[in-house]
């Protein structure tokens, strides 16, 4: 495991404080608002603004060190787990996340017979369901 300097460095990104916080919070794994990471963020060193964790988000999505997902009706989420393709499974009750394996294992898992000319290199696949919590709620309910 590489640390976040040395991440930072290898996509030639400027190693900085905020930087390698937002890296550390993601790397505790999940798929985080950035509500949710800021407050962690601020956990780590203070006086980060919102902002600040927003661009440094979009510096390190756009470096390939997290993914960005957003499922229909969900606030934007970061994930560190990028480069694998995998895919998501939402809860339509509490919009919890988890992720599920590329269906086949490389990249576009989905082989569309009709491609319109495109040359493919990534399949987004979002899963809709309900998670465990919200399936015994509902039977509970019944
Ligand atoms: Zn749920
Ligand atoms: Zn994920």
């Amino acid at each position: 495991m590489s640390t976040g300097e040395e991440l930072l460095r290898s996509r030639g990104l400027r190693v900085t404080r905020p930087r390698l916080a937002v890296l550390d919070v993601l790397s505790a794994g999940g798929h985080l608002e950035v509500d949710e990471i800021t407050r962690r963020v601020r956990q780590r060193i203070d006086s980060v603004s919102t902002q600040a964790v927003y661009d440094v988000l979009g510096a390190l999505s756009r470096a390939g060190l997290s993914r960005r997902i957003e499922p229909a009706g969900s606030p934007a989420r970061y994930e560190a787990r990028v480069g694998d393709n995998h895919h998501h499974v939402v809860c339509r009750g509490c919009g919890e996340i988890a992720d599920v394996d590329c269906a086949v294992g490389s990249a576009p898992c989905l082989d569309p017979n009709v491609a319109h000319g495109f040359e493919l290199d990534e399949a987004e696949v979002t899963f809709w369901g309900l998670c465990p919590a919200c399936r015994s709620r509902r039977s509970a309910d019944d």
